[in-house]
């Protein structure tokens, strides 16, 4: 079930493993949980298969340009430095 190619980064192992990821676009940004996705074991850098990126990718239009309404919202702190 994992066929990740090796991280493109450090040459790392990637495994899969279920994420929780902040889908930024634009000046969006969307929660995901749940998100099955390659993650090199010593970097940690992210991979993603296509179809997880059009599922994502779907649900962002759904819910940024069509106006449905997500499960859950979250509200998050903004700051400046
Ligand atoms: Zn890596």
């Amino acid at each position: 079930m994992t066929n990740y190619a090796d991280c493109t980064y450090c040459g790392g192992e990637v495994v899969e493993k279920k994420i929780d990821y902040d889908y930024r676009r634009e000046k969006h940004l969307m929660v995901v949980n749940n998100v099955p996705a390659g993650v090199c074991r010593q970097c940690g850098e992210k991979y993603f298969k296509p179809g997880v990126l059009k599922q994502m990718d779907e649900i962002y239009h759904d819910i940024f340009d069509r106006h449905q309404k997500p499960k859950r919202t979250l509200t998050v702190p903004a700051v400046s430095l």
